[in-house]
């Protein structure tokens, strides 16, 4: 584990459900500062360059802006944490849930300052128990202390803060299905606009953030946001927690400054490829995203210069793979958890998806008919953009990207034509 530049993983903070420990150690100071200049924490986080970490890297102070400016008709206003992460190879958010809660917690009520909320609801993967036990611990802490009441004096009401359970499904964690889970429902995603920072869970404002955006903010407001910047590397602010995983010597969950290289990450900190494997690829950022390849080591791990490569830093999950693995294997066990996890309203979605990975099943067992690749790049041409949410057109992605990236798997000659890929 590299202990430079450490943050959210700093060894201090590791304490679990100790609200007196997280003060010893420098905790409660972001959220003084919140509430000494409460006008100044939406500027301080544009000057960060805080992004959103739960994949989309949108930068935070927007949506922050759109919850606060937004009008609260019925009086409601909601701060929600998104802790459902479900993804294969992203294992980042139940660390920070398990061990450092109030780190998260104390990100959340610096939100409900920002934004006047009177709700804060830590949304919790079911799967994580543990992580759901630490939450709530920490929250009855947080209960009545003299920081919470400062808060209830700002905004004029009783501040809620609530653990609830999501669905324990993918996609519950898509920001419109968490709306749909909060109000009681199946987590069916819903079209965008409205966006849920103007009017979500039963209509009022709701800033939905995920666990470590949320927990780099108190040290922003402590620290302030050129000592956060001057934590990344060259443009890039502040630091990411990269999951790794796959073929390396040592698989883990890594905080590096954003836009360390690829490279360094799997052959310094990650101690290289298992002995006797060589590097063929990385799914990066989850399984939705264009693979990254050996011409790729050079990238730097942040938002702007992965997408520069065409594909997305996303969760900041590597799933490293050598050669000897089929990448049509491990697409097809992905094509099949996006069909599993497909929410179904969309007939394009669920269909597409379970057809793909039935041709992908096909390719991979070598029982591929002439037809079958033809099959699966018509899909890739017709699903993209038929879903009501982000689902269908990360499928697509990564069977677009490895037809293009690796063709002699799928048995075809020729890379796919460059508009495709
Ligand atoms: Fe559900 Fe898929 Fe439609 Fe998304 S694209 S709303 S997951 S059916």
């Amino acid at each position: 584990m590299n202990t430079l530049n450490q943050v959210l993983l700093n060894p201090a903070f590791q304490l679990g459900a100790d609200l007196d420990g997280w003060r010893a150690a420098g905790g409660g100071q972001g959220l003084d500062a919140a509430l000494a200049d409460p006008g100044a924490i939406i500027a301080t986080l544009e000057a960060a360059d805080l992004r959103g970490m739960g994949g989309a890297g949108f930068p935070t102070h927007r949506k922050w802006a759109a919850a606060a400016a937004a009008p609260a008709p019925d009086g409601d206003k909601y701060v929600v944490c998104n802790g459902n992460e479900d993804e294969p190879g992203t294992f980042k958010d139940r660390h920070l849930l398990r061990w450092t809660p109030h780190q998260v917690i104390e990100g959340a009520l610096i939100a409900a300052v920002a934004i006047r909320a009177n709700r804060v609801v830590l949304y919790i993967n079911p799967h994580q128990a543990e992580g759901r036990a630490q939450m709530r611990r920490a929250a009855q802490q947080w209960a009545g202390t003299e920081a919470v009441r400062r808060i209830e004096r700002l905004i004029g009401k009783p501040l809620e803060i609530a653990v609830v359970a999501t669905s324990g499904r993918y996609i519950g964690g898509e920001e419109t299905a968490v709306i749909s889970s909060l109000e009681g429902g199946f987590p069916f995603p819903r079209r965008k606009p409205p966006f849920p920072a103007e009017s979500g869970c039963h209509g009022a404002p709701t800033l939905i953030n995920n666990t470590e955006t949320l927990a780099n903010v108190p040290h922003i407001l402590h620290h302030g946001a050129a000592w956060y910047r001057g934590l990344g590397v060259g443009d890039a602010a502040g630091t990411k927690l990269y999951s790794l995983s796959g073929d390396v010597l040592l698989p883990g969950l890594y905080e590096l400054p954003m836009g360390t290289s690829l490279h360094d990450l799997i052959f310094v900190h990650g101690g290289g490829m298992l002995e006797g494997k060589a590097f063929k690829g990385v799914f990066t950022g989850g399984p939705s995203n264009t693979l990254l390849t050996a011409r790729d080591l050079d990238v730097a791990l942040d938002f702007d210069s992965v997408r520069l490569r065409r594909s997305r830093l996303g969760t900041g999950a590597m799933i490293v793979i050598s050669e000897g693995t089929s990448i049509v294997r491990k697409v097809a066990e992905y094509i099949e958890f996006f069909a599993n996890g497909s929410c179904g309203q969309c007939p394009s979605c669920k269909a597409g998806t379970f057809q793909m990975a039935r041709l992908l099943d096909r390719v991979d067992s070598g029982r591929a008919g002439p037809g079958d690749i033809a099959a699966l790049r018509n899909l890739c041409r017709i699903l993209p953009g038929s879903g009501r949410c982000g689902l269908i057109d990360g499928a697509v992605t990564v069977v677009e990207s490895s037809l293009h990236t690796f063709p002699a798997e799928y048995g075809v000659a020729e890379p796919a034509p460059a508009e495709t890929a």
